[in-house]
């Protein structure tokens, strides 16, 4: 057996009969003595009672509990805003069958960031960097779509903005990640380079070999996309610039992942980020799929472990396992430390809301806009499992983060309800962790 905390996050493994002794103590209905204690069957026992104490998997006193889970929540951070998403252009020359942002509204004409919306975004932005100036802080700026490449005059404008803001405000701007997610189709060598010379990482949509990719990705006249993002892999390639890879695990995907894994290891990105299929999409044809899709990730992660290659998804959930550290907040408009910038200048908070702006409270003309006073950012501050009721007597609760509430908001009504195909993932790499680190432990 093992016994977790879920806050302690320190497995320890007991064989079945020791646990039935421990069991036998803790209901008994009298005080047991270390000499009864020592008169059980199992040998060093009372060791093993001091070791389940130091490990919190056994509390010395009623309410210790309550007490780090108040403390967790009181120290939870949040609210401080380091990741910025430009959505240069909310159409696409694509569409996808899975794509979230996907509505009959979207037409390019009227849906760029202008130059001007942009360099207010900027502004925006800094002034958030301002509230908590901390130059060795990891910020992130994404810049996402639609398409993002449809806008390039001005993604190279904003590019030079923020690179100069960099010399000139080393203090704010200082470890600012820039990176782009696109669909390739519209990257040539001399882009590449060019936005390579401003330090920008590029990150490709494709979903696998041929037939899985162009089963979800196509042109708008049924083409499908493999041959042109795959085009793009190969330029990066030829001029040596590195570049990730945003991977959808699509039902297909994953009935096949076989083929996934070896065009991923045939390619060899820098980095690869899977994504699970949202919602309502995963519930139709193909019921197993969150379960799948969950194993996949396991297995994915087991391989990549072995050639160095980093998948950003199970490595949060990792890190907190081995570190014992509880991880609050999944994604950064949770905790409030996201802001979303719309062609038309309106500021949210999860980009998963662009088509109806549900939670954009404000715009890049409000020079007074403070997150810490704003119902919107306040309420997503909030979304952590460790405030949820129904995550408290989750094993998973120290390395979950709470999944997508945007999922959850979809398919249940609320953000603070479950991202129910998360969780599945969240419980299965636990077990795994949990299971993996006995594996490889010294049994002595
Ligand atoms: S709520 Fe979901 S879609 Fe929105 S930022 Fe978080 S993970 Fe992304
Ligand atoms: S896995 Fe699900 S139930 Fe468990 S803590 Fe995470 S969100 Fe809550």
């Amino acid at each position: 057996m093992a016994l977790f905390h879920s806050l302690k996050m320190k497995p320890l493994y007991l064989d079945v009969e020791t646990l039935e002794d421990i069991k036998t103590v803790i209901d008994a209905p009298r005080c047991f003595t270390d000499e009864d204690i020592e008169n059980l069957n199992s040998v060093g026992l009372l060791q093993i009672i001091d070791l389940l104490i130091e490990n919190r998997v056994l509390n010395e006193k009623q309410g210790r509990d309550d007490e780090v889970i108040s403390n967790l929540r009181e120290n939870i951070g949040g609210l401080q805003i380091l990741i910025a998403y430009f959505i240069l252009a909310e159409s696409c020359n694509l569409c996808c069958t899975y794509c979230f942002e996907r509505t009959p509204t979207h037409k390019p004409a009227d849906v760029m960031m202008s130059e001007a919306t942009a360099f207010k975004s900027i502004n925006f932005f800094e002034r958030m960097l301002s509230f908590h100036p901390l130059e060795k802080e990891e910020k992130t700026i994404i810049f996402y779509g639609g398409e993002p490449l449809l806008n390039y005059a001005t993604l190279i404008s904003t590019l030079r903005e923020i690179n100069q803001r960099k010399q000139d405000k080393p203090e704010l701007w200082n470890n600012t990640k820039l990176s782009l997610v696109t669909n390739g189709t519209l990257l040539t060598k001399e882009r590449i380079l060019e936005l390579n010379s401003y330090g920008l990482e590029i990150g490709i949509s494709i979903d696998g070999p041929e037939y899985i990719t162009n089963a979800n990705r196509f042109y708008y006249d049924g083409r499908g996309v493999y041959a042109d993002a795959k085009r793009a892999i190969d330029l990066c390639k030829e001029v040596d610039v590195p570049f990730g890879l945003s991977v959808t695990l699509s039902e297909v995907a994953i009935k096949h992942s076989e083929d996934l894994m070896r065009f991923l290891q045939d390619i060899s990105p820098s980095s690869v980020g899977f994504n699970i299929l949202m919602g309502n999409r995963t519930d139709t044809s193909y019921a197993g799929y969150d379960e799948d899709a969950a194993r996949f990730l396991i297995e994915a992660f087991k391989v990549f472990r072995r050639t160095g290659l980093f998948e950003d998804r199970m490595m949060r959930k990792v890190k907190a396992f081995v570190q014992h550290q509880v991880y609050p907040f999944d994604c950064g408009a949770t905790g409030g430390s996201q802001v979303v910038f719309a062609p038309s200048g309106q500021v949210g908070i999860c980009h998963g809301y662009l088509a109806d702006k549900k939670y954009f409270p404000t715009t890049v003309d409000d020079v007074h806009f403070i997150p810490s006073a704003n119902p919107v950012f306040l309420e997503w501050a909030e979304r952590t499992p460790l405030r949820m009721d129904k995550c408290q007597d989750c094993d998973a609760l120290g390395i979950c983060g709470g999944g997508c509430p945007m999922n959850a908001d979809r398919t249940k009504g609320s953000i603070f309800d479950l991202d129910k195909r998360f969780c599945i993932h969240a419980q299965k790499t636990l077990e795994w962790l949990v299971w993996d680190l006995y594996d490889n432990a010294n049994k002595t």
